[in-house]
């Protein structure tokens, strides 16, 4: 443990703050590191220091950290109704235009949107809505939620509990009622022999098989991420959505597209679902919503749960359900103009032109024997660490070989982000080819030292 000095930026963070999803150990001996502002994809520590923030913030900060346009966007939202609600039959004009504009860059031609604070609590409303619905169309016992193994859904009671990952029983979770279905992660869950198209079959089967054993009439929902993020980057295998989709449709089961990190341009396409070519029944957005400038989080309901969730408020005159800040108009106006910038400056052509150059220097530093696998979609990316290569034999836990890959790279300027055994990266849309080479390069030199170690 290190000894910060007295009055430090360090010690001043830990005595007072309580860090939530944080290496404890590396924080004591590392000290915080403390950010005053940013340029571009680079933010600055108190001491000067500059970093390329590989990681895009936490996925969110998808223009850089100092977008007049954004900054602006707030700043006369601000000026001119600086703060509202959505209660009572009012709501800010900007929140009005917000609503149309996401159906309108939705796959839907209708539908309505719901407003949160954050991507966990649009998940936990999703869920009341559905539970709201099963109730009022007479089936109140369908109320389990189906998830997937290492899905990350957020953190309140109900979407850590959809989360599939083991931390949650720190916290006796999950409740009752949520269940997991294996991780699409072909090449971490296919079985020797096993072909991916034999594996997404299986994987197929076991829904059919839960769906089964369950009862149909149990079940409110099946949530999913297009690409899984905070579990570590993981694509669905080929086919996926393709199989489970019917499945789904035939039982009545809503499919519900978790889209906070895909959505709005990271995998390419406007929406994961897009690039996975499949309509979910309704999609969760957050993160690059206000490109990181707001906390805000969106329910966008495709036709169907939209006339059906309609019905069911009219039925008893209201959705009794909403946050104080829901919709809020400073967070509307600057979804509007994050939405402008992706659309219309350049964001989303940016990430296509990307891609290819990210894909290629994940595929150039996975040749290294200590690089399981590299895996990714759009501009969001992942390299697994491993000791044995050939039998994909992670590292021991207590080694933390991620974290030291992480702190490394921090020490040379970069940020990005150890997830499990693997490091991933999620680079903000206006990356230059140069800040993406020296990106791979930072890495690689971080690779090599901490390989050299443990290797
Ligand atoms: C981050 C995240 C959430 C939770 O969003 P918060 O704003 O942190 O509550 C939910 N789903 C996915 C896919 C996420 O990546």
């Amino acid at each position: 443990m290190t000894t910060f000095t007295p009055q430090s930026w360090e010690s001043r963070a830990d005595a007072y703050s309580f860090y939530g999803f944080t290496d404890l150990p590396s924080v004591h001996q590392r000290g915080t590191v403390v950010l005053t502002h940013g340029e571009g994809p680079y933010v600055v520590d108190v001491n000067g220091r500059r970093y390329l923030d590989a990681n895009s913030g936490l996925w969110n900060m998808i223009a850089g950290f100092d977008h007049a346009g954004l900054a602006d966007a707030a700043k006369d939202q601000y000026d001119r109704f600086p703060g509202y609600h959505a209660f009572f039959g009012r709501m800010s004009d900007q929140t009005v235009m917000l609503s149309e504009k996401l159906i309108q860059v939705s796959p839907y031609d209708r539908g309505r949107v719901f407003y949160t604070n954050s991507g966990s609590e649009a998940n936990d409303t999703m869920v009341k809505m559905l539970w709201f619905l099963n109730r009022s169309e007479g089936r109140p016992q369908a109320r389990k939620i189906l998830t997937r193994v290492n899905a990350y859904h957020g953190v309140t009671v109900v979407s850590a509990s959809m989360t599939g990952k083991p931390y949650n029983s720190v916290f006796g979770l999950p409740l009752d009622g949520f269940l997991h279905l294996t991780c699409p992660h072909y090449w971490r869950e296919g079985q020797p022999g096993e072909t991916e198209a034999e594996f997404t079959a299986r994987l197929a089967q076991e829904l059919e098989d839960m769906i089964q054993r369950e009862g149909a009439d149990t079940i409110a929902g099946f949530f999913a991420e297009p690409v899984m993020g905070a579990g570590g980057v993981i694509p669905p295998s080929e086919g996926y959505f393709q199989a489970i989709q019917p499945i789904l449709k035939k039982h009545g089961i809503p499919l519900i597209a978790d889209e906070v990190i895909c959505g709005l341009g990271r995998t390419g396409e406007m929406w994961g679902c897009q690039t996975y070519d499949f309509t979910p029944d309704a999609i969760i957005s957050s993160k690059a919503l206000t490109a990181g400038l707001f906390p805000m989080g969106a329910v966008i309901l495709g036709p169907d749960l939209s006339d059906r969730m309609q019905a069911a408020a009219e039925a008893i005159e209201e959705f009794p359900h909403g946050f104080t800040a829901s919709g809020h108009p400073v967070g509307c106006a600057i979804a509007l103009k994050a939405i402008d910038v992706i659309e219309n400056e350049g964001l989303l052509d940016n990430v296509r032109r990307l891609t290819p150059r990210f894909e290629a220097g994940l595929a150039q530093l996975a040749e290294n024997p200590n690089i399981g696998e590299w895996r990714g979609k759009g501009l969001m990316g992942a390299l697994e660490a491993v000791k044995d290569k050939a039998n994909k034999t992670p590292f021991a836990s207590d080694l933390s070989v991620s974290e030291r890959i992480a702190n490394t790279c921090t020490d040379h300027g970069l940020i990005c982000r150890p997830l499990g055994q693997s490091i991933v990266l999620c680079p903000p849309f206006i990356m230059t080819d140069a800040q993406m080479d020296e990106m791979f390069e930072k890495l690689e030199v971080a690779l090599k030292a901490v390989f050299a170690e443990v290797g």
